[in-house]
């Protein structure tokens, strides 16, 4: 006779099977797509296959159909498609209740999200009404031999990397950040199944209205996410003033320049430019570390560049350890050193 507990593992199990596929959720402001959705796109093919389940896509706005191509070339086999006027403009609810509607009604088991502003909060509000689990800020996913979903983030300030699976629950819920997962390549001849779903609210639901949007700082702002070439200063860079040093190189470069925490702390760049856990994650072709010493924190943002170079005078210095290149000694002479031969190239 099954005990009772074979007979609770029994019932999780097919409450778990119930759920198949692994979704993307494309986040888009006006039309735009972003980057981070194909990223989700690539890694969540691989994980689709090592459960040999569909890899779909949901995509939510007004106008939004073109995206559906887009999530095909980059390797979606389907896409949830909610268009309608309501969904114009993010706001929580709209979108919370239009997700949660799709997942009751199709039941995946993986959903993926970029950790971006708007990433974090659908996911968060998505994972709470549907009582599952989320895990954020993922920089690893991978299935294990029961099926479930592996999500290792950097946890304790990124000194460990913790391994979170939801073994009880569906859907499996993760945040990623932009530029942790490779880009997939495009292919433009790919096609798939547009699935359309009517939208489940009305404008007179939403208590939140867009009145007006402003844009924040112009057409000036820097991307760091986005640059090939990078020049990070760290405390080693001593005051502010220092920083137009960087500047310079970075101009050189056709780059831009970035900063630990520590220089961000002490006043000398804007949070924008923060590489590192509680800053932003980097991708570059190069990336410049100067006086900066290699903090878990700074290398989870930054060790997946194409080429490290860094500048220190602490021959021990752990940036060492993620470094194509190191020159060990003084930044004050080596960066304008350096500025100066690239400039006569
Ligand atoms: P330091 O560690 O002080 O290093 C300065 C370096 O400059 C030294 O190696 C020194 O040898 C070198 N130097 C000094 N003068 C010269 C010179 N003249 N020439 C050459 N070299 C010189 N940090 C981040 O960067 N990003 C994050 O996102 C981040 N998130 C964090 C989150 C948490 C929860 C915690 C606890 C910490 C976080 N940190 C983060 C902080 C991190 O632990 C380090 O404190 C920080 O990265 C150190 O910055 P730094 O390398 O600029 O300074």
């Amino acid at each position: 006779e099954p005990s009772e507990e074979d007979a609770e593992e029994a019932a999780l199990k097919k409450k778990l099977s119930a759920y198949s596929g692994v979704w993307v959720f494309v986040e888009q402001t006006e039309g735009e797509a972003a980057k981070v959705s194909w990223e989700l796109l690539g890694k969540g093919k691989e994980l689709a296959q090592a459960r040999k389940c569909p890899l779909c896509a949901v995509v939510m706005g007004d106008g939004v159909e073109k995206l559906c191509a887009q999530a095909f070339g980059y390797g979606a086999e389907k896409v949830y498609l909610m268009d309608a006027p309501v969904l114009r403009h993010y706001r929580t609810e709209a979108y919370q209740k239009s997700l949660c509607a799709l997942v009751e009604k199709y039941k995946p088991e993986v959903i993926l999200m970029g950790a971006t502003g708007l990433g974090r909060d659908l996911a968060g509000v998505v994972a709470t009404v549907l009582a599952t689990g989320l895990t954020a800020d993922c920089t690893g996913l991978s299935i294990d031999d029961k099926g479930n979903l592996m999500q290792t983030r950097p946890a304790f300030g990124g000194n460990i990397m913790a391994t979170i699976v939801c073994d009880k629950f569906r859907p499996q819920m993760s945040t990623v950040r932009p530029h942790v997962m490779p880009m997939p390549d495009f292919d433009p001849q790919a096609r798939g199944e547009i699935v359309r779903e009517p939208v489940p609210v009305a404008e007179e639901q939403v208590l939140v209205k867009v009145l007006d949007i402003l844009m924040d700082g112009g057409g000036s702002k820097v991307d760091i996410a986005g640059a090939e070439f990078i020049v990070s200063g760290g405390r080693g860079m001593m005051a502010k003033e220092n920083f137009s040093m960087l500047e310079e190189l970075a101009e050189v470069l056709g780059g831009v320049v970035g900063a630990s925490r520590s220089a961000v702390d002490a006043g000398w760049m804007p949070p924008d430019r923060q590489v590192g856990q509680t800053g932003k994650t980097v991708r570059p072709k190069v990336y410049i570390a100067c006086g900066i010493s290699g903090a878990i924190q700074h290398l989870v943002g930054m060790q997946d560049s194409d080429v490290v170079i860094a500048i220190n005078r602490d021959p021990e210095a752990p940036i060492f350890e993620v470094a194509s290149y190191g020159l060990v000694g003084d930044l004050f002479k080596i960066i304008p050193a350096l500025t100066t031969k690239l400039r006569a190239l």
